[in-house]
């Protein structure tokens, strides 16, 4: 069975910057199981498994436009550390969701100094190019609630 639309697709898979560092992988996990073409996964990693099949290993590079996006200088920008209100002691790297325009977005402090604190609000891995080395471990048909909700139940899928 070959991957593509309303597929179940199971892939082990390593995932490096541009400098090759690791950044994530599932060495040691259950695969990453993904309904395909419900944008479960990064448009760019989606379109690339699409006709591959169980035993299929690819390596791939991602623009960040098929990926996480590209950075947006706009998202940056600098608050009062009394917009915290309560917060506990603020660092540098500490994540926060936070409610815009365009939906929940995280947030990370970048900056701090004395009171004016720097949040970045793009994904971490916006801008930058995703080299992925992806190994097709399964591909089945879903059943009818995994269609329903348009994800993956059970093992390397949705637990709920
Ligand atoms: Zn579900």
């Amino acid at each position: 069975m070959q991957a593509g639309d309303n597929k179940v697709v199971l892939i082990h898979y390593t995932l490096t910057s541009d400098s090759g560092e690791v950044l994530d992988s599932s060495d040691g996990r259950e695969p990453l199981a993904y309904l395909h073409g419900f944008g479960n996964i990064i448009p760019g990693l989606e379109n690339a498994l699409a006709g591959k099949k169980a035993g299929d290993k690819l390596k791939v590079s991602i623009p960040p436009a098929e990926a996480y996006g590209l950075r947006e200088d706009g998202l940056v920008q600098e608050v009062p550390r009394a917009a915290f209100g309560g917060a506990p002691d603020l660092e540098v790297g500490m994540q926060f969701q936070a409610q815009t325009p365009e939906g929940i977005r995280v947030v990370t402090i970048v900056g701090i100094e004395g009171d004016n604190i720097t949040l970045d609000g793009n994904h971490p891995l916006a801008g930058e190019t995703l080299h992925f080395a992806v190994e097709v471990t399964e591909v089945r048909e879903p059943t009818d609630e995994e269609l329903a909700h348009g994800h993956v139940h059970g093992e390397g899928g949705h637990h709920h």
